[in-house]
């Protein structure tokens, strides 16, 4: 369960991010950063801007984007590239680095973590003398659920 005081804080470090940037500390982007912050998924600015509508909150697409990139900048939350075409984000967190498996039918994107990935970075940099800064791991696939529903698409994989 979401522990509603790190969403607090968070709130909190946006709007003094904000203000030392001279930035107005608007009741939309108060909004956004509350949507993203508030739940540890993988959200595009389209979902964003769909949770809020859904809250009966109309915030434009250009708005959702432009605090998302802030919310980036800030350090709160990170940019994720799952080849979609779109961007997602999602808030950070204190956690290990983590890797993404993500079902290329439904979207649904699965955590996970594993020590020995970056300890074979690690090891296979050094081996060849390269000093790694940063690394990401995405697995594209079908998840279980999409499995369970054949369909053409199935056949696509080997
Ligand atoms: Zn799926
Ligand atoms: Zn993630």
């Amino acid at each position: 369960m979401a522990d509603a005081s790190v969403g607090i804080a968070a709130a909190e470090r946006f709007r003094a991010f904000l203000r030392e940037r001279r930035l107005p500390v608007t009741q939309q982007r108060l909004a956004i950063a509350d949507v993203l912050l508030g739940a540890p998924a993988h959200l595009s600015a389209e979902d964003v801007a769909a949770v809020l509508a859904k809250q009966g909150q109309n915030v434009g697409l250009a708005t959702v984007y432009r605090t998302l990139d802030l919310l980036v900048s800030s350090g709160l939350a990170e940019e994720r590239d799952f080849g979609e075409g779109f961007k997602r984000f999602e808030p950070k967190r204190d956690l290990p680095n983590h890797y993404h498996l993500t079902c290329t039918i439904c979207g649904t994107v699965i955590e996970f973590f594993d020590d020995r990935i970056p300890d074979i970075i690690r090891r296979t940099a050094a081996a060849r003398g390269f000093v790694p800064s940063r690394h990401r791991l995405l697995v594209h696939g079908t998840c279980r659920a999409c499995r369970r529903t054949p369909s053409v698409l199935d056949r696509r994989t080997l």
